[in-house]
């Protein structure tokens, strides 16, 4: 059996060497190492994907995310709901500006950001909405978007888990995660479902005047060289990330069907199961892409687990062992320990198990045993 990795970068690499490495040396050889021309092409190559009007190309996606709510105008003071049960860049950003973020409790379903609790935190303060689509799988986005639209707040898509994942809408339609608020942010952290060699991120928006101003804010707030109209930053994807990406793209979908297949091959081996929640797979909409698999332990030894199965040579982990309003940066005494039934909940139960383009059946087989062997009824 192939050696079982939480992430296999190398296999993947070595599927489409030629082409990354062609593009790779075209940089080098053009000497276009900022907004060169692979860059320009990438985001038109991602708009076209995603169905966005703009693409932003930024350096990471915590600085998307943070561009994001810069070029929105939010001031210090704004109150800015997000998710108690995530990564902490979402939360980081909206301190960082100084804006005031608000924790809500998550759906123990979707493991994403509750609508109730959206719609129990909106103060006259509040500003934005940031729902981030965990481990892969699209938030409700069309009743935050009503919800959003009734308070006349803006919407924030943390898309950095989901590049790919739908949302699909009660009158059939499906957009892709990422494009359906105001603006969305995501990464291509190596490890993400689309992963560059370094860090790199985007923003995407189809509204002309806001992506204008974002263009602005990603380089030092000029529109025109050494006119400084806005406080910006710097924050650029360079170009031998944009040509990793210019060649990963095109197998994007082919990445998320093959995570997706491996979901359900492990769900289909924990079904029934009296102490494992397995994630839902809906086969018809797409909505998640499985950035993580991630099982709940009920009433089982989820610590136990873990140890188990990293002594058998499986490497797991556990999204996110600490709300975020636990943690002491973002302590806030307007918290109530009962807001937050559900991620306290989730901390202690999750773990997330391998997951990347590259499992075969051997290994998920082996996994799964592993798994069940430890939790006997
Ligand atoms: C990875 C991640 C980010 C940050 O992306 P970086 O490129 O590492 O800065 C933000 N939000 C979520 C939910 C993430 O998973």
């Amino acid at each position: 059996m192939r050696k079982i990795q939480m992430v296999d970068l190398k296999s993947q690499y070595e599927k489409i060497k030629p082409v990354i490495d062609a593009k790779i040396q075209e940089v080098l050889d053009t000497n276009t190492y900022i907004n060169g021309p692979e860059v320009a092409s990438f985001q038109k190559n991602l708009e076209a994907y995603l169905g966005a009007k703009h693409v932003i190309p930024c350096a990471n996606g915590t600085d998307a995310l943070q561009i994001a709510m810069m070029g929105l105008g939010l001031q210090p003071g704004d109150e800015v709901i997000t998710a108690d049960f995530t990564f902490a860049a979402t939360v980081e950003v909206i301190a960082l500006l100084q804006l005031t973020p608000v924790l809500v409790d998550v759906e123990l379903g979707n493991m994403n950001i509750s609508i109730e609790a959206i719609k129990k935190a909106i103060t006259p303060k509040t500003k934005a909405i940031v729902p981030v689509h965990l481990f892969g799988r699209a938030a409700n986005m069309e009743a935050i978007m009503r919800v959003a639209e009734e308070h006349n707040l803006y919407v924030i898509e943390d898309n950095a888990q989901a590049i790919g994942a739908n949302c699909k809408f009660s009158d059939g339609s499906k957009r892709k995660a990422g494009v359906i608020g105001h603006v969305g942010a995501t990464s291509f952290f190596p490890s993400k479902n689309l992963g560059c060699y370094g860090d790199g991120g985007a923003i995407f928006t189809n509204d002309d005047e806001l992506a204008h101003t974002l263009r602005g804010i990603v380089n030092h707030g000029m529109y025109v060289r050494y006119h400084h109209d806005v406080v910006g930053v710097n924050s650029r994807l360079d170009s031998i990330q944009a040509a990793v990406l210019n060649a990963k793209l095109p197998h994007l979908d082919t990445y998320n069907a093959a995570r997706q297949n491996a979901a359900r091959k492990y769900s289909a081996a924990f079904e029934n199961h009296p102490k494992i929640i397995a994630p839902s797979i809906c086969d018809i909409c797409d909505c998640h892409v499985f950035h993580q698999y991630t099982l709940r332990i009920i009433d089982g030894d989820r610590d136990g687990l873990m140890q188990h199965l990293l002594d058998n040579g499986i490497p797991c982990a556990i999204y996110y062992p600490i709300p975020l309003h636990a943690q002491k940066a973002y302590a806030d005494e307007r918290y109530q320990e009962a807001d937050f039934p559900n991620t306290n909940r989730l901390v202690k139960e999750v773990i997330s198990l391998p997951m990347h383009s590259e499992l075969d059946d051997e290994q998920i087989a082996f996994i799964t045993s592993k798994v069940i062997e430890f939790l006997k009824p």
